[in-house]
């Protein structure tokens, strides 16, 4: 046999995989815009419920989503078009990568924001599309000039914009991303990872024009776990990309868990209610602390700015409490720490340590 260095590309010999953090026992854990809800876990006998429900999954069987009804179900719970056609997939990441790989001609580009998530990138790499990252304003509001020339520029075949951004979180204007699609000659995402928590969506839209997907995952709203994530878009488009997702990518485990979580979307709505006033809380009092800046977000996690991000970081992770460090990930993250918006009890701990040591 070959040595595996001379069998495996380069380019991936090159690359870290994906770093899941290891979580100490009894950590705090705000680095991943995990909820901190079990949804069906607040009202009295749903969890039970739910029990039931998925010990009926026949798991003997290959899964059928377009049987299982979740489609229907997210059309309903959502405000789909029933124009538009609904992908699934292993979570939104698994989307990300089939429908790069849909529009991965040799010399085709890709463009997004810059930071956004990192996802993007990896995946024009992987697929070998040019990428075009246009960099953010420095508040984290779009360059929406920046963006046009550049679609002119570049004519990119795929477009990512997630809406709201990660890891930056500050709300792009509706009408900027509407002109995006309007510009554009390919295909735009609009990634609505966090749309839960924003109170804006372009899913009415999904169906309306060709190059308008839009997507979402469940993992954000309490189902991490479960990996669900979704795509709506015009029929002409969503057909093609069928013809390269794997046949049985969903599990009959999650389908049924998703299918149910439609049927509860309240207990559902009631988390996410929960974690947006803790949004405005946190933000409050981190506004609060005075060698600090936080920027207002429109999902379940706020980026701030602190005068040493390397030494915070560290101090929160004595104090057992895991946050994201962006610093050092893109010179506009300078000195910047993602922390996601958890239960009371964990946000107050963030301020806690904040206060003690900014203030
Ligand atoms: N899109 C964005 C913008 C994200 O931040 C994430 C998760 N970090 C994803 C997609 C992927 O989510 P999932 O695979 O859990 O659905």
């Amino acid at each position: 046999m070959n040595s595996l260095s001379n069998l495996i590309r380069p380019d991936i010999q090159a690359m870290t995989a994906y770093h899941v953090t290891d979580v100490p026992e009894g950590f705090i854990k705000l680095d991943a815009m995990e909820s901190p809800y079990h949804p069906f876990a607040r009202q009295p006998g749903l969890l039970e419920k739910w029990q039931q429900y998925i010990a009926a999954a026949p798991l003997n069987l290959y899964p059928n989503p377009a049987a299982s009804g979740l489609q229907t179900a997210l059309q309903q719970a959502f405000d789909i078009p029933e124009t538009a056609k609904i992908a699934l997939g292993n979570g939104s990441d698994e989307l990300i990568q089939f429908i790069t790989m849909l529009l991965a001609k040799p010399g085709a580009a890709m463009l997004a924001v810059e930071p956004s998530f990192v996802m993007y990138r990896h995946n024009a790499a992987l697929f070998g599309m040019d990428y075009i990252g246009v960099p953010l304003n420095e508040d984290f509001t779009l360059d929406l000039p920046a963006v046009l020339s550049a679609i002119e520029r570049h004519n990119p075949a795929l477009i990512f914009i997630a809406y709201p951004n990660n890891p930056t979180g500050v709300p792009f204007k509706r009408e900027e991303i509407k002109t995006v699609v309007q510009a554009a000659q390919g295909i735009v995402v609009i990634d609505e990872a966090y749309g839960a928590f924003s109170g804006d969506s372009f899913l009415p839209l999904a169906g309306s024009s060709e190059n308008l997907i839009v997507m979402r995952t469940v993992s954000k709203i309490g189902f991490a776990g479960i990996r669900l994530g979704y795509a709506a878009g015009h029929p002409a488009v969503m057909n093609e990309l069928a013809k390269i997702l794997p046949p049985y990518n969903m599990n009959q485990l999650s389908l049924a868990t998703a299918k149910f979580a439609m049927e509860h979307i309240d207990a559902v709505n009631e988390t996410v209610g929960l974690l947006k006033a803790e949004r405005s809380r946190l933000f409050a009092g981190l506004s609060g602390i005075g060698r600090l800046k936080a920027f207002e977000s429109g999902a379940n996690f706020i980026t701030v700015r602190v005068p040493d991000a390397v030494e915070m970081f560290e101090i929160f992770r004595k104090n057992n409490i895991l946050i994201k460090k962006l610093h050092g990930s893109h010179p506009l993250l300078d000195n910047c720490l993602r922390i996601t918006v958890g239960s009371p009890e964990q946000n107050d701990a963030v301020l806690a340590v904040l206060k003690q040591h900014l203030s």
